[in-house]
């Protein structure tokens, strides 16, 4: 009989971990714990536990990233698959995150959560947690999310539903599979190495602005000088205001100047900016040297700019490392 496959459960808190106090739901439970909810995971793969910390996600800084990733780095060679539980408000950061800090993993990764806690009576804690064991002990490779049957890339995760089972979606990429009654469907397996890569520093002085009709470019300013990187959801394909005339244009450009990173993108969920159609984006464009997210989430556009800028913050190579895909993070041609 072949052996089972050796996975590594790495809890960090969570709804799926939470229990019922006065002020609401917190992070109690123990990966160890939630464990027991789901005896027939012996079934499939053999377990051992890491208690990372116990936050709700909203508490989940980079630096926790950089916790998850040296935790897998740490026990890489000893298992076959991870499965790191967390809460699912900022699950697409963190699966962003650990798509940069740990590159083209051959095994898998795979983090899940839960809207409703595993003690409850209602819950999709022990669907998504068997479903991300069956996926960590397959040959699916690379960092992904796991939830409602849903496999995910993790520069492609977005929360999109707040309160259903159905929580997140694969933005602008397809899912890469489904896992359906305990059986994995898979679509796409993920490009991987024969071993990963592991980075672990992070620079988290980005700062991310939503433009809003008529928006005082003050706000960029602030965030321009208090942060190394500002990323402007626009409207769109993308572009500045130009009402007032230099405003916007004067303050990217004199944070471009001071040797900030400005990145434009799109408020709009699907299909990704495309400065290049309207004057409004197009000026800029030319003018200055901003960089463009296209096709990628706004969670991977802070994710990969924090894993940029603690590495360089060098024009160039800020620029080609932006460019260069990373877990399928960025299709578009440019
Ligand atoms: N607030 C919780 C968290 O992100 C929500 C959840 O896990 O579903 O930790």
């Amino acid at each position: 009989m072949m052996e089972k496959k050796k996975i590594l459960l790495i809890g960090t808190g969570g709804t799926i971990a939470s229990e019922m106090g006065e002020s609401g739901l917190t992070p109690e439970l123990t990966s160890e714990q939630l464990l027991r909810y789901i005896p027939d995971i012996s079934g499939i793969c053999q377990v051992e536990c890491d208690q990372l910390f116990n936050l709700d996600s909203t508490n989940i800084q980079p630096k926790h990233w950089a916790r998850i990733a040296a935790a897998i780095r740490a026990r890489y060679r000893e298992f076959d698959g991870f499965v790191v539980a967390h809460g699912t408000d900022t699950m697409a950061y963190t699966a962003a995150g650990l798509s940069y800090l740990v590159q083209g993993s051959p095994k898998p990764i795979v983090l899940t959560g839960a809207q409703k806690p595993i003690g409850f009576e209602t819950t999709d804690s022990k669907q998504n947690l068997r479903d991300a064991f069956t996926v960590a002990a397959s040959d699916m490779a690379g960092v992904m999310l796991v939830f409602n049957g849903k496999i995910i890339l993790g520069t492609r995760a977005r929360k999109t539903h707040s309160k259903s089972f159905e929580a997140f979606s694969s933005i602008n990429y397809p899912v890469l599979g489904l896992v359906r009654d305990g059986r994995l469907i898979p679509y796409i397996r993920p490009e991987a190495r024969a071993v990963p890569q592991f980075y672990d520093t992070i620079n988290s002085r980005v700062a991310l602005m939503k433009l809003i009709p008529g928006a005082d470019c003050g706000v960029a300013a602030y965030l321009l000088e208090r942060n190394d990187a500002l990323i402007i959801e626009s409207f769109g394909v993308g572009g500045l205001p130009t009402y007032k005339a230099g405003d916007y244009y004067d303050t990217v450009k004199a944070g471009l100047d001071a040797g900030k990173t400005v990145v434009m993108t799109t408020q709009v969920e699907n299909e990704g900016s495309d400065l290049a159609v309207y004057h409004v984006g197009s000026s800029i464009k030319r003018d200055l040297p901003i960089l463009e997210a296209y096709d990628m989430t706004t969670e991977a556009v802070v994710a990969k700019l924090m894993w940029i800028l603690g590495q360089t913050t060098d024009r160039n190579w800020v620029q080609e490392l932006f460019y260069t895909p990373v877990a399928a993070d960025i299709l578009a041609e440019k």
